[in-house]
Order: structure tokens, then C-alpha cells, then sequence
């Protein structure tokens, strides 16, 4: 049977997942806690793949980057690069809606820790292949830090060594998908000044000149 783009919300495949998404249940039952499934329309020119939902974020909300600090950085950026339309509110019934674009993440469930292991990434990819496939206008893919790279090089059956991860680094996946990467924008990378707002806008100016070349 074909993997579907879409994780079921109860997901069996990842115990130590499953198990975590459990625990969260009990304690926060009117949270999402759950596969969260990706954001945007099919007609996406733009995937943006994150590493895993953020406990109190996207696995509240059951929406990607919503309700954490990654997701402040990530859809006001949307918003100035045109690639949303409406008011951002870090809740997953606020109107916001991509225009072109779709967020997904590496892995699907909330990891411990925000770290899913190298089986649980790799049990989750399918999802990921499937994703990409079901998307016919695609032509970026964004990936936010160094695990959604190396899944979406995967992804391809390509080579790790041969696709340097780096800031602003761009690579040629096939003749019409263009993989752009960019540093998490996660509270720690912020913080620390490894990723600022310039540098992570400047990524995305990077893609939407693509885009507009396209
Ligand atoms: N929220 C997500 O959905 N993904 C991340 O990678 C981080 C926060």
C-alpha cells in the first residue's frame, strides 16, 4: 500500500512517539496531540519542512509552528514575502491561509526533547516522499535546519556527503525542484544570534527571486 502525504492524527508507527503523545494526552487533554498534519494547498510551489512539532506549539495547536516562537519568525516572514495572506494569530482557526506555499515537518509527532531519533525520522519519511509527490506545482523546497535537509536528501535517494547543509545554501535536487536551506528558526538559534531576522529573510528573498524566474 502507498504511504498517504498525511500521517493519521493517532499514528501508530513510533512507540516511543506514541507513547509521548499519550502522556501529553493525559495531562493536557484539550491539546492537539496528535500526527499534525501539514499546512497549505496542493498547489504549493514552496514546501517548507521543519524538524518535528514543538510540544507546546504545533502539538497544541495541531497546526505547524503555531503557538511557539519558531512560528512567530516563520509566518511573519511568510507574511512579508507574500507567501500568506491574513492575520497571523498563533492559533490553528485564525484565517491565516498560504498563498503558494505549505508547511510540513520531518517527523510528524512531538518528540521528547524536540529529538526524534534516526529510526523515527526515517519511519516518518514515507509521509515525507509522499508529501513532495502529492504536490504537482513544486518547485522549493525550504529546509529549516539540518535534519529536515538531511531527510528531504533522503527523501531523494541521494547522497548526505555529496549536499552540504549550510545557511543560504542552495542544491539542485532534480531539473525542476530547487532545494533552498536555511538555520532553524528556533528560540535557541534566535537567541544565540546564529540565525537573525535579516539573515532568515534573506532566504527567502533568495526564493522568491527563484520563483519569480521560474
Ligand atoms: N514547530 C514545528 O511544527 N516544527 C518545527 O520544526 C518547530 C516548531
Amino acid at each position: 500500500m502507498t504511504t498517504p502525504a498525511e500521517a493519521p492524527r493517532d499514528c501508530p508507527l513510533c512507540p516511543r512517539l506514541v507513547a509521548y503523545r499519550q502522556a501529553n494526552a493525559l495531562e493536557h487533554p484539550d491539546w492537539f496531540n496528535g500526527a499534525v498534519p501539514s499546512f497549505g494547498k496542493d498547489d504549493a510551489q514552496l514546501l517548507i519542512v521543519g524538524l518535528a512539532p514543538g510540544v507546546t506549539g504545533a502539538n497544541r495547536t495541531g497546526r505547524p509552528f503555531t503557538g511557539d516562537f519558531a512560528g512567530d519568525l516563520l509566518y511573519s516572514t511568510l507574511n512579508k514575502f507574500k507567501f500568506s495572506k491574513g492575520k497571523f494569530d498563533a492559533r490553528s482557526d485564525d484565517g491565516l491561509e498560504l498563498v503558494g506555499a505549505m508547511i510540513t515537518n520531518a517527523v510528524r509527532c512531538v518528540p521528547p526533547q524536540n529529538k526524534p531519533t534516526p529510526l523515527e525520522e526515517k519511519t516518518c519519511r514515507p509521509f515525507l516522499e509522499s508529501r513532495i509527490k502529492a504536490l504537482p506545482n513544486l518547485k522549493v523546497i525550504l529546509a529549516l535546519g539540518r535534519v529536515a535537509h538531511e531527510n528531504v536528501i533522503s527523501t531523494f535517494g541521494l547522497h548526505k556527503a555529496r549536499y552540504h547543509f549550510g545557511h543560504q545554501e542552495s542544491h539542485e535536487l532534480t531539473p525542476d525542484l530547487q532545494l533552498f536551506d536555511s538555520y532553524h528558526c528556533s528560540r535557541y538559534n534566535t537567541n544565540t544570534g546564529r540565525l537573525t531576522t535579516e539573515m532568515f529573510h534573506a532566504v527567502f528573498a533568495d526564493i522568491r527571486k527563484f520563483l519569480d524566474q521560474k
